[in-house]
């Protein structure tokens, strides 16, 4: 524009010139007119293109945010295409650190092991994360689904009118006793514990987090049921121990036969209390680490010969025959203190639950990069249906049999903690012809 009003300017005061020169001022005018409107068009047209040209590169600018403006005019149609240009770079990076922080919130969403559930007002799923999927036992999210339809609970449907009509809260003026919970038992027998929070942003009503509390119902089951059978199994022999003891006291201690007879009954049920008690401690020693793995392998056949050389006199006083099958040199990770411990009340049942004379076998054998270690009889064997609940704590088949055995029923539970905590697994089948066979499998 600059260069053209120039230009003007300097045939305006040529043509002066030429009027000067001697030319008729009336044709020098027209001359100068019909000049003066050729350029004002070039001009126009000019400044047509640089607009038409601006115009694209901000329309492809918009398909692709990566295209700039290049303007080789002077003047303001260059500051218009730098500060086009200058756009674009903010929007770019407005937008790539938009993404990022989309990605990132993705990331950490998807990561979660709580389930988070967008509701739009009318109930409808706008928003289900990897773990509420998995949940609500859906392949993938159910997007536009009512959540009701999806889980048809009354109890759901009171909490999601409940977090409807709370007031609107900032994330940070929710307080954890404000948000709503209910705990759903779900169709697969999961326990899910649903808060729910109203939000009204982002196309959301209402927020929800689902947490599976499925294990530690059950660990508090466990708990619960654990206490109840130590107290059951402790108020027997405190019992007897106690009316025992006022047996004496009220005049038993006058007849040395019968006094004899009730201090016996209470040494027995006192040894019965204080190996429930050892063994209560033991698993709660196992279930607190204190049994540290060997870091240089322990060798499998010493310890299997030790439990042998410490079981023989009770299996000899029964009549009852021990025999080894055992692969040299075998070494597992483990500890040799809690080896010893399986591998001895294995032996101690095998003997115990089966008759005289019976036989007991006891080997190892390397399985790929496991070795597998068995104790196994020929008695008669535990039934089917109890095999996987023997491992629980106070288990029994029968037990009046093996209270009357001085068992407690914490053996086999200790050893699969045991077990376990070296790494391995424990497990029960049938012996052929007839009896138990218990297989270990230890790490090398
Ligand atoms: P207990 O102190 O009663 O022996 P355990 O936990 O060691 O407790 O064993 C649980 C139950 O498993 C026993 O009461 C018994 O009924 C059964 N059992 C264990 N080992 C054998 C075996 N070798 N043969 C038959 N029954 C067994």
């Amino acid at each position: 524009m600059f260069l053209l009003t120039s230009l003007a300017m300097a045939i305006g005061s040529t043509l002066a010139g030429a009027v000067a020169v001697g030319f008729e001022p009336a044709l020098a005018a027209l001359i100068g007119a019909g000049l003066a409107l050729l350029l004002g068009t070039i001009g126009a047209r000019l400044v047509t293109l640089q607009t038409e040209r601006l115009t694209t590169v901000a329309q492809a600018m918009a398909e692709n945010p990566g295209k700039r403006a290049s303007i080789a005019a002077a003047g303001e149609f260059q500051e218009l295409g730098d500060a086009l240009n200058r756009m674009a770079d903010k929007l770019d990076r407005t937008t790539s650190e938009l993404r990022g922080e989309r990605d990132r919130f993705g990331v950490v969403l998807e990561g979660m092991v709580e389930g988070v559930i967008g509701l739009t007002s009318d109930g409808r799923v706008a928003l289900c994360n990897r773990s509420a999927t998995a949940m609500l036992g859906e392949v993938k999210p159910p997007l536009q689904k009512r959540l009701l339809d999806l889980v048809r609970q009354p109890a759901l449907k009171d909490l999601l009118a409940r977090a409807q009509a709370a007031p609107r809260l900032r994330a940070d003026e929710v307080r954890d006793s404000d948000v709503p919970y209910v705990e759903l038992t779900m169709a697969s027998g999961a326990k899910l514990l649903w808060s729910a929070w109203p939000l009204d942003r982002a196309g959301i009503g209402v927020l929800l987090a689902v947490r599976d509390v499925t294990a530690l119902r059950r660990l508090e089951t466990v708990r619960r049921d654990f206490i109840s059978n130590v107290s059951h199994e402790l108020r027997t022999p405190v019992a007897i121990v106690y009316a025992s003891a006022e047996a004496l006291c009220d005049g038993g201690l006058e007849d040395p036969t019968v006094a004899r007879d009730f201090a016996q009954t209470i040494l027995r049920h006192a040894e019965r209390m204080s190996r429930i008690i050892s063994d209560l401690l033991d698993l709660s020693r196992i279930e607190a680490g204190a049994y540290d793995l060997s870091p240089s392998g322990v060798q499998v056949t010493e310890r299997i010969r030790h439990a042998m050389r410490l079981i023989e006199p009770t299996t000899t006083a029964r009549g009852q025959t021990v025999t080894a099958d055992v692969q040299d040199g075998l070494t597992v990770r483990g500890n040799p203190q809690a080896l010893d411990q399986v591998l001895v009340n294995l032996l101690e049942n095998a003997s115990k639950y089966t008759p005289q004379g019976s036989q007991i076998q006891v080997g190892c054998k390397r399985l790929g990069d496991r070795v597998e270690l068995w104790v196994a009889d020929n008695g008669p064997g535990i039934a089917a249906q109890h095999r996987e609940r023997i491992f629980e704590r106070f288990y029994r088949v029968d037990a009046g049999r093996s209270r009357d055995l001085g068992g407690t029923g914490l053996g086999l539970a200790i050893v699969r903690h045991l077990v376990e905590a070296m790494g391995g697994t424990v497990t029960c089948d049938a012996n052929e012809p007839t009896g138990a066979r218990f297989r270990v499998f230890l790490q090398t």
